[in-house]
Parts: C-alpha cells; sequence; structure tokens
C-alpha cells in the first residue's frame, strides 16, 4: 500500500466504565450470593470490571420478583402504557449510544465501528419496533387477543451482548411478559448498563431483572420452575442440554443455536459486489456471528478469479485496536474461543486444505486470529462441517444450480444462505431449495427488526424479530402457561 492510515482511536471515557458490577434484581442493583468474576478485555487481557455472580438464591429471587412484577404490574397494565416504557428505552438507548458502542468494544472485542453502526443501532430499532406491537397484538395474527405467557428466562451469548438483549427483552415485554435475563459470562457489561436504562426508564421494578453468571447460572435460569417461557441462544450443545431438560414440561421454549452457512456465487454474479458480501458474511465480527457465511461455495468456471479478487480484498482490511475507528477485525472474545478457532484450522490443515492468510501482524497482547481461507475443502471436512465461529472461511466449489444447492444443504445446520447472481428467476429458485431460516440475495448479514430469523435443524426453532418473534411469547388461551 502506498501509504498508512493515522490512528483514529475512540475515546473509552465515555464508556464510563466502573470497577464494579452488581445485579439487578427487583429495580435495584445489588451484590448476590454466588460471589463474582472478572470480564476482560480480550484486545489487552486488562480486566475491565469486577461483576456479582447469580447463585441459585439470586434467580430465586429474581424469579419472584419477576412473577410479582407480571401479576400485578405489567400484564394488567394498559397495551399502550407497556408501549410507552418500550419507546422510552429505545430513546434512551439512541442518546447513549456512543457509551453503549464503546463499552461493547471494550468488554467484546468487536471494532467500534461495527458497535456503533450497526449493534446499537439495531438494538434501538428493535426497542422501537416492538413498542408499536405493544397495543397492536390483536392484529398480529396470534388471535384476537393474545395474552402473555408469563415469567421469561433467556440466556444469550457474547458474540452481540447489547443486541441479543434487545431480541430478548423487547418482544417479550411488548407482549406483557417479565424477564429475567442472563448475559454471556465474557460480555455481562452493556446488558448492566441496559438494566440501568429501563431503570432510569421508570420500568416498574420486576420486570427486568439481569442476572451475571457463568452456564450455572444459566441452567439455574432456564430449570427454574417458576420460568414460563424459556428463550435460549448459544451453542447447539446447549441448546440440546435445555431441550432435554425441559422435555415434558410445560415450559415453552425457543433455541437459537449455531451455523455453518453457504454463501453461494454463481458465475453471473457481480463479482466485486461478491467479494464485499463475502468478507461482510464472514470477517463481520471475527466471525463470531451464527449466521455468518463460513462455506463459500463458487461456480467451478469462475472460481480462479473471484479468489484472486478476494485474496487482494483481504490484503486490506486491518486488524488491531477495536477503537480505532479505522478497524475492520477486532480481537477475538476469548482465550477459550482463540483455542477452538485454532484447534479447527489445525485439523484443516491435517486433512489437507490449504490455508492461506494475508500478511497480519498480531498485537502481542490479547486474542487474535488474522483473516483466514481455506481452499481444496471437501464436504467430508470438519472445517466445512463445524461451526468455526472465527475469522475463517471454507472454500468449496459447484458446477450447477442443483449441486450448489445439495451442498449448501448438507449440513446439520440451516440458519442462514446467501445467494449471488444476476438472475432473479435463479435467486427464487434457490430460495424456495435451501433449507434456512433467512437466504440473503447479492447481500448478506442484513437485520432488520421487521425481519425473522431463527434456524432449521440443529439451528433451533423459533422467529426472532417481525411479527413472527411475538408467537413465542403469546398464547392464545388465557396466560398463564406454567401453572
Ligand atoms: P454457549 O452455549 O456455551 O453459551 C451461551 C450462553 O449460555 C452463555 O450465556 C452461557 O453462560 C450459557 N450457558 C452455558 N451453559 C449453559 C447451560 N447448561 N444452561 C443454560 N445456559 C448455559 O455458547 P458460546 O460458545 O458462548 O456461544 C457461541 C455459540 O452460540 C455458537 O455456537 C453460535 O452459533 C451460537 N449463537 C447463535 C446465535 C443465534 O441467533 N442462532 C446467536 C449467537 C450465537
Ligand atoms: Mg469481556
Amino acid at each position: 500500500m502506498a501509504w498508512e492510515y493515522a490512528p483514529a482511536p475512540e475515546s473509552r471515557n465515555i464508556a464510563r466504565l466502573r470497577t464494579s458490577y452488581g445485579m439487578f434484581i427487583d429495580g435495584a442493583f445489588t451484590g448476590g450470593t454466588g460471589g463474582s468474576f472478572k470480564t476482560v478485555n480480550p484486545a489487552t487481557e486488562e480486566v475491565l470490571a469486577e461483576v456479582a455472580e447469580a447463585g441459585q438464591a439470586d434467580v430465586d429471587r429474581a424469579v419472584a420478583a419477576a412473577r410479582k412484577a407480571y401479576d400485578k404490574v405489567w400484564a394488567p397494565m394498559p397495551a399502550a402504557e407497556r408501549g410507552k416504557y418500550l419507546f422510552r428505552i429505545a430513546r434512551m438507548v439512541q442518546e447513549r449510544s456512543r457509551e453503549l458502542a464503546v463499552l461493547e468494544s471494550l468488554d467484546n472485542g468487536k471494532p467500534i465501528r461495527e458497535a456503533r453502526d450497526v449493534d446499537v443501532p439495531l438494538v434501538a430499532a428493535h426497542f422501537f419496533y416492538y413498542a408499536g406491537w405493544a397495543d397492536k397484538l390483536g392484529y398480529a395474527g396470534f388471535g384476537p387477543d393474545p395474552r402473555p405467557l408469563g415469567v421469561a428466562g433467556q440466556v444469550i451469548p457474547w458474540n452481540f451482548p447489547l443486541l441479543m438483549a434487545a431480541w430478548k427483552l423487547a418482544p417479550a415485554l411488548a407482549a406483557g411478559n417479565t424477564c429475567v435475563l442472563k448475559p454471556a459470562e465474557t460480555t455481562p457489561l452493556t446488558a448492566l448498563v441496559l438494566a440501568e436504562i429501563c431503570q432510569q426508564a421508570g420500568l416498574p421494578p420486576g420486570v427486568v431483572n439481569v442476572l451475571p453468571g457463568a452456564g450455572e447460572t444459566g441452567r439455574a435460569v432456564v430449570t427454574h420452575p417458576g420460568v414460563d417461557k424459556v428463550a435460549f441462544t448459544g451453542s447447539t450443545d446447549v441448546g440440546k442440554q435445555i431441550a432435554r431438560s425441559l422435555a415434558g414440561t410445560r415450559t415453552k421454549c425457543t433455541l437459537e443455536l449455531g451455523g455453518k452457512a453457504a454463501n453461494i456465487v454463481f458465475d453471473d454474479a457481480p463479482l466485486d459486489q461478491a467479494v464485499e458480501g463475502i468478507v461482510n458474511g464472514i470477517f463481520f465480527n471475527q466471525g463470531h456471528v451464527c449466521c455468518a457465511g463460513s462455506r463459500l461455495l463458487v461456480q467451478e468456471s469462475i472460481a480462479d478469479e473471484l479468489l484472486d479478487k478476494l485474496k487482494g480484498r483481504l490484503a486490506t482490511l486491518r486488524l488491531g485496536d477495536p477503537l480505532d475507528k479505522n478497524t475492520d477485525i477486532g480481537a477475538i472474545n476469548s482465550a477459550e474461543q482463540l483455542a477452538k478457532i485454532r484447534e479447527l484450522s489445525d485439523i484443516g490443515d491435517a486433512e489437507g486444505a490449504t490455508r492461506w492468510s494475508p500478511p497480519c501482524e498480531l498485537p502481542e497482547h490479547g486474542y487474535w486470529f488474522p483473516p483466514t481461507l481455506f481452499t481444496g475443502v471437501s464436504q467430508a471436512h470438519r472445517i466445512a462441517r463445524e461451526e468455526i465461529f472465527g475469522p475463517v472461511l471454507s472454500v468449496l466449489t459447484f458446477r450447477t444450480p442443483d449441486e450448489a444447492v445439495e451442498k449448501a444443504n448438507n449440513t446439520p445446520y440451516g440458519l442462514s444462505a446467501g445467494v449471488w447472481t444476476d438472475k432473479g428467476s435463479r435467486i427464487l429458485w434457490m430460495a424456495q431449495r435451501l433449507r434456512a431460516g433467512v437466504v440473503w440475495a447479492n447481500t448478506f448479514n442484513k437485520f432488520d427488526p421487521a425481519s425473522p430469523f431463527g434456524g432449521f435443524k440443529e439451528s433451533g426453532f423459533g422467529r426472532e424479530g417481525g411479527r413472527q418473534g411475538l408467537e413465542a411469547y403469546l398464547c392464545a388461551g388465557d396466560g398463564r402457561s406454567g401453572t
């Protein structure tokens, strides 16, 4: 490159980082009975804060507070009033958007550009969208007078900490449920600031409770007998455990799990645009995206040309300080996730695929992995079958549309897919055959609160977003499903 970028760091002061954070139960921040844990900045390994960890007694207290708030305040409240609270939360997220973006970037390692331009605006959009539904539930298509379910126990992952909290809370609250939310152990901070926003918005105590902690806390939330509805986003392994533990109970459950999406490029696609879509599909958020386009299926006749362009583009990606506004690739969220990415990539080498990364200097501290692609990948390779959840692309080829469909569907997952072609008819033909919850055409990783999102097969069941996202929090009958 002929020139370099000057550093353009965002100030971290606006994150208003505190040395310790409590949990949020019944409208107040408190310590807990489960001790505490540290959350680190994965870009530097610096400890950011000490966070209270919720134990069984805290979960009991939060579920009781949520039950009381449901019975006494939230469910009886006129729906238009509930909507006002959600509009208020949405506006407060917008007002504090810089603070939230910087805090998210610090705790998660994602580039500030993404937290600022994608995560936080989508959080506000989600609250606005579901605020509008609160007094129109009878028109959502679930009967003339749908009722809330009761107390929702919600567990979320670390890749989009605040956005996943919004995806869980906004539809549940709009439908009249109360919530006990457990953020992921490596990224608890923005959910706690969202709790503070709920408090400042005057949300009645107990309507939203936020319990930081690890898997044990999550297990206590999802198996609690006082919970009427479980919503989980995370790995397929944990999703299966939850499904087993809830089988035979009356607790309703939706699961948003892993993915191994195919991004399919036909020979008539606009190639430069497709290259941008491939990059966005797998290198956005370091590939920590459940619907990431982690398998590139490219038509054989254009494979060499496309790969040349793609490699040229990857060489321009900037990896480094997530708070620098020019950074494209931030840090891997944790040492454990880095180990998992390394292990699967090494297996890719061992199974005979060819690894390529652009020249890319990695920072000395923190958890980093360069943008990587594997060619010579066969469908049997583990890097073509297993979710790597990192910045690693597996490239396969196909000759005919039928072969593309067959290869794309040859996975236990089915969360998303991408199709790149000049022909509208081919887009529709493909979309009818791809077994995936979302099919993007000539774009990738586009999100809108009005659009439902969710899986086929081992990617889970239930939809989040859109009118469909309300269904998980409503029933046609007389309310409480857990009693
Ligand atoms: P994980 O399943 O280990 O953890 C997710 C959450 O579940 C965390 O909050 C964790 O503390 C909690 N948890 C762990 N064990 C639990 C248990 N036994 N009971 C209840 N809760 C428990 O997943 P992860 O590795 O942290 O996250 C990455 C995975 O999440 C990837 O596989 C990815 O595809 C998936 N994911 C899916 C979506 C989606 O919308 N489908 C979104 C983001 C991430
Ligand atoms: Mg962290």
